[in-house]
């Protein structure tokens, strides 16, 4: 974990005046990686950190994480549609107390993911609409996973919305009608890397500018998606959370705002979203 001295040194490599927030999947597994690559964020000025949980095991490693350093992070309590098919009816008075620990800042991640298909459409969805259940009830956002299943999303999605505290469409790739669908739904847009492909991501520097800035959300999406364009990419190839300064950089120049104005608020928007205002007891 990171140690308080660490973070308590100056930041010399901070970026511009303002904390930039990010949604990541650390390497939850390797303890004293995960200790360096916190340690690199924080110094790249991104000061705050949401590790999201993908099975029932990796939330509770998530809380975990968050337990020994809540002024940094947050987690998120859920089932991913990868994981879909594991998720029996059994789970879900677990799933429905690890949701309602202080640490956890939103539900999921949780969606649809038709392009994969790791899990049937069947599990895929009847997983989703117990985890979006359990968001209402809890009271907290939810972290919403979306590929090539955007009709059966909205669809699912609109028989809760009423009733849940918000939603983030994470890691959105999607054209614009479909990010049409999810402002007209109220959900917060999350942007990831994926904007600095060249390749597959060009329709997103068009896109961006029409995403409201109370709504627009920044992540790295770490260890996956190191963003295209990045120099020099590190030897490891993976994405780390140090990055996303790179991501709100490429934002801000698409969208013809300064980088300080998109970082403040972003950072605003998760702290928000997340729940980072609310203390939580440190151990
Ligand atoms: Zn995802």
């Amino acid at each position: 974990m990171l140690t308080r001295p660490e973070r308590d040194r100056p930041r010399r490599a901070r970026v511009g005046a303002e904390r930039v927030v990010v949604e990541v999947q650390l390497p939850l597994a390797n303890e004293e990686r995960h200790a360096d690559v916190v340690a690199a964020a924080v110094a790249c000025g991104v000061r705050h950190m949401v590790i999201t949980g993908s099975t029932l095991d990796s939330t509770r490693r998530a809380i975990d994480l968050v337990r020994a350093d809540p002024a940094v992070f947050r987690a998120t309590a859920g089932v991913h549609p990868h994981h879909a098919g594991e998720l029996r009816q059994d789970d879900l008075p677990h799933l429905r107390e690890l949701l309602a620990a202080p640490e956890v800042g939103a539900a999921g991640e949780c969606g649809l993911d038709y392009f994969r298909n790791f899990a049937s459409h069947a599990d895929q969805e009847r997983a989703f609409r117990w985890q979006l259940e359990l968001a209402v009830d809890s009271g907290k956002p939810v972290f919403l996973h979306q590929r090539d299943g955007h009709d059966a999303f909205v669809a699912i999605l609109k028989d809760y919305l009423p009733r849940l505290a918000g939603g983030v469409a994470h890691c959105f790739t999607g054209d614009l009608r479909e990010l049409r669908d999810c402002l007209d739904l109220g959900l917060s847009i999350g942007i990831t890397g994926w904007i600095c492909d060249e390749r597959r991501g060009h329709h997103l520097r068009e896109l961006v500018r029409t995403i409201p800035l109370d709504r627009l959300l920044v992540e790295t999406d770490a260890p996956y998606l190191l963003p295209r364009d990045l120099q020099p990419k590190p030897a490891h190839r993976r994405n780390e959370p140090r990055f996303l300064p790179h991501v709100v950089k490429v934002i801000a120049s698409c969208r013809g705002e300064d980088f300080a104005t998109v970082a403040a608020a972003t950072t605003r928007n998760a702290l928000k979203f997340f729940g980072f205002g609310n203390a939580l007891a440190v151990s």
